[in-house]
Parts: structure tokens; sequence; C-alpha cells
């Protein structure tokens, strides 16, 4: 059974494994503040009491961006930690384009858990690229980013009304602002 003493274990092994790495902003913030913030999103704001999704959720971007391995995540946490994060992982073999179609496609064929997973990270996504965007993200690539996020979460509401709604509200405050611009 995962508890908060695992979740904290999960905490420490993702920050190892981001260690090196920093978001694409110009502010160049460590990478492990964004699966933290994904935590945070998903304990405060959409409630979620499930130890398994929220160790998930700190742990989502490890297979994808870091040396992680399957094993390591299945022997350390449980298999079903690892089914969540592997349900959130891009396949990085495929093209950029066609990795961005297959999250629209798979989005409402995700477990409920994973499906909460995606939406603390389109919030926390969108609210860099609104706030702290990739350096050179012309204003027309950081609306794409929006919308392409709207498409994917579109297929997968009816699992949580306070991240969805969370949602809503920071891909309005990112129209608002490149509207003003
Ligand atoms: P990327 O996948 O290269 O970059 C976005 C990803 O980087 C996020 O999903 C996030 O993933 C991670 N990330 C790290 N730091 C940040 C940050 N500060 N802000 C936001 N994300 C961060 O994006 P794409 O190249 O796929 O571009 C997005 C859109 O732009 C697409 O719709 C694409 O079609 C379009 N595009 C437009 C171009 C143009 O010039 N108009 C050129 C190329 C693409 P994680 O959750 O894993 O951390
Ligand atoms: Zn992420």
């Amino acid at each position: 059974m995962n508890d908060l003493k695992t979740l904290l274990k999960a905490i420490n092994f993702a920050a190892k494994k981001h260690t090196s790495q920093k978001r694409k902003g110009a502010d160049e913030q460590p990478y492990i503040n964004h699966p933290l913030e994904v935590l945070n999103l998903l304990a405060n704001v959409g409630e979620i009491e499930s130890y398994d999704v929220l160790i998930a959720a700190v742990l989502h971007d490890t297979i994808e961006d870091t040396e992680t391995t399957e094993k390591e995540i299945t022997e350390l946490f449980s298999a079903n930690v690892c089914k969540l994060v592997l349900e959130v992982t891009d396949d990085k073999s495929l093209p950029k384009a066609e990795r961005k179609q297959l999250q629209i496609e798979h989005a409402p064929h995700l477990s409920d858990g994973a499906k909460q997973i995606k939406l603390g990270d389109k919030i926390s996504n969108i609210r860099d690229v609104t706030e702290n965007p990739p350096n050179g993200w012309s204003k027309e690539r950081r609306l794409e980013y929006v919308e392409w996020g709207e498409k994917v979460i579109d297929g997968l509401r009816g699992v949580n009304s306070n991240l969805e709604k969370r949602f809503d509200e920071t891909v309005a405050e990112a129209r608002e602002k490149f509207q003003s611009r």
C-alpha cells in the first residue's frame, strides 16, 4: 500500500532524476518545479486522495524525460503507479506532430487517474506558456499550444470538476494575455 512515506520517496526520486534539467522558460526554473506543481494541483485543487495517483503525478515526466525505467518505478512504487505514468508518457521515437495528435486521440481512453494527471500537467504547462514561455516562442506558437491543450482536455472531461474549472480559468487567462498584447 502506498502512503505518505512513499509519496515523499517519490518526490525525492523525481528531484534526483530531474536534477540537471531546467524548464524551457527564460527564468530557467528547476525542472522539478513542474512535477511538484502538478502534484500540488491534484492534491489541493483536485482534492485527490489516492496516493497512487499523487505519486504518479510527481513521477509523470521521469520515463519521458530522464533515464528512468519502468522496472525502477514498478519496484520502488508499484505496478499500478507504473501503469499510470506510462499512460501519460509520450513515445519519443515518434515525430512530434504525431505525438501531439496521439495525445488528442488517446485522451478519452485514459484511466480516471491518468486523466486527472493530464489535467494537472496541461494547467501547469499552459500557465508556463502564458507567464514564462519557452525562449523564442512567438505569440502564435503559444496560442497554438493552448489550443492543442484544449483539444486534449476536451476529450477527457467529466472526471474532476475542480481541475476542469481551474483548466478553463487558466486557458481564459492565457487568451486574455495574448489578446491584450
Ligand atoms: P514542445 O513539446 O516542444 O514544448 C512544450 C512542452 O515542453 C510542454 O508540453 C512541456 O512538457 C515542456 N516545457 C518545458 N518548459 C516549458 C515552459 N516554460 N512552458 C511550456 N512548456 C514547457 O512544444 P511544441 O514544439 O509541440 O509546440 C507547441 C505548439 O506549437 C504545437 O501546437 C505546434 O504545432 C506549434 N508549433 C508552432 C510553430 C510556429 O512557429 N508557429 C513551430 C513549431 C511548433 P512537459 O509537461 O513534458 O514538461
Ligand atoms: Zn509534464
